[in-house]
């Protein structure tokens, strides 16, 4: 009885080990064939009847009692595994998987579009803290919109920005045409170092405008963004300022060479010394806003030394005929009044809530810009005419000529 039972028990064990290696040796074979197709998409498994090499086919005859149901993958009259199965399910799955991803995709892109075209104007205590910037302007802040097209499509939406955004752009397009029509007049009309200080004056105006609107566009996108964006629209203002600075210096002191170039020096050095404190991160800050008055009107305002000693050495007459005086001081005042709307946030202050969307003080501060350049341009434009009249100089056309080489 004893002996029965011993024999019937190492009997069973040996069947359990059979059909663990039977069944090790299919999971191998499957695996074996999955990894294939996936490294070979142009293998024949595609053909349906693929058998990878060292597949026992003979070795390893299915189990009848396997999981393994009957299909149309699995021969068991020849007791041979169809690896078309797996491969095939491979496929399957991977087709599947592409469709979902695919489909994700297109539902992420749907969900996007919609929410950049359906995003709402929001209250400023609704803003985070990074664009948070004038607390006097109440409801129509545009919520961060972390997308560039977001950002540009929402130059045709009502908010806060939209009069920011389409001054200076406008003003930056009229610029682009002055520029254009000036830079393109035949040399007898306009000869070339009369361009080439133009140029200066243009390349200022265009870049401060055309900063500007990209900032005020951009800077709801992202914080880091934001901070860049201001950094450049700050560059912005200190090169129109060096590029207004240039041709009135090169008219104003056409005879004196060497004035012009200290002055020229002198102006590169602080408008270098502006771009620096801009570069500065906390620079953007609501907290600094009359710092940044301050140092732009400063830069400006430090125009005053030359015309002044142009002022003493030619006098009231040729500084007001010559030098464009006039138009020079009501550039300056239109800075000036701009800078300081900007600094004193009027009208919101008086009007908190009631300048939301039009008429607050950066859409004054900006139009005041364009008005003051527009002016300077004039003014500039008569003092090359007036040059036309007086004709070259006595004795400073050489110099004046080792200037332009120096330009
Ligand atoms: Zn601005």
């Amino acid at each position: 009885m004893m002996s029965y039972l011993y024999s019937s028990l190492a009997q069973r064990e040996t069947e359990v080990r059979e059909r663990r290696q039977r069944s090790q040796s299919l999971s191998d074979d499957l695996n074996f064939s999955i990894d294939h197709r996936f490294l070979d998409e142009d293998s024949s498994l595609n053909e349906g009847h693929f058998v990878p090499p060292g597949t026992p086919e003979e070795n390893v005859p299915l189990n009848p009692d396997s999981q393994i149901e009957d299909s149309d993958e699995v021969d068991f009259d020849n007791d041979v595994v169809d690896m078309s199965f797996p491969a095939r399910a491979a496929e399957q799955a991977e087709h599947l998987v592409r469709r979902v991803l695919e489909e994700a995709e297109q539902a992420e892109q749907l969900v996007r579009k919609v929410w950049e075209e359906a995003w709402k104007v929001c209250h400023f205590s609704s803003l985070p803290r990074w664009l948070q910037d004038n607390d006097f302007l109440h409801m129509g802040h545009r919520p961060p919109l972390p997308s560039f097209s977001a950002c540009f499509g929402s130059i045709f939406r009502i908010h806060t920005e939209t009069g920011n955004i389409w001054t200076h752009l406008l003003g930056c397009l009229m610029f682009i045409g002055v520029a254009l029509y000036f830079l393109t007049r035949p040399s007898e009309q306009i000869q070339w170092q009369e361009k080439l200080v133009f140029t200066a004056f243009f390349a200022g105006a265009i870049l401060c405008l055309g900063m500007s609107f990209a900032f005020h566009t951009v800077h709801c996108h992202s914080e880091k963004v934001g901070k860049l964006f201001s950094k450049l629209d700050y560059c912005g203002i200190a090169l129109l300022i060096i590029g207004s600075f240039v041709p009135w210096l090169y008219y104003g002191f056409y005879c004196e060479f060497q004035y012009k170039l200290i002055y020229l020096i002198l102006v590169s050095i602080l408008g270098l010394a502006a771009i620096i404190v801009s570069l500065w991160d906390k620079f953007s800050e609501p907290r600094f806003r009359s710092l940044r008055a301050g140092v732009f009107m400063g830069f400006g305002l430090s125009g005053v030394i030359p015309a002044v000693h142009y002022l003493v050495a030619e006098g009231w007459v040729r500084a007001i005929y010559h030098a464009s005086f006039g138009w020079l001081c009501l550039m300056g005042s239109l800075y000036i009044i701009g800078a300081l709307f900007y600094a004193m946030r009027v009208p919101e202050r008086f009007f908190p809530g009631k300048c939301d969307i039009w008429f607050h003080s950066h859409q004054i501060f900006h139009i005041l810009v364009i008005a003051a350049a527009c002016v300077h341009y004039h003014g500039i434009s008569e003092m090359a005419m007036s040059r036309l009249t007086l004709g070259e100089c006595v004795d400073g056309a050489m110099e004046d000529d080792q200037f332009m080489y120096i330009l």
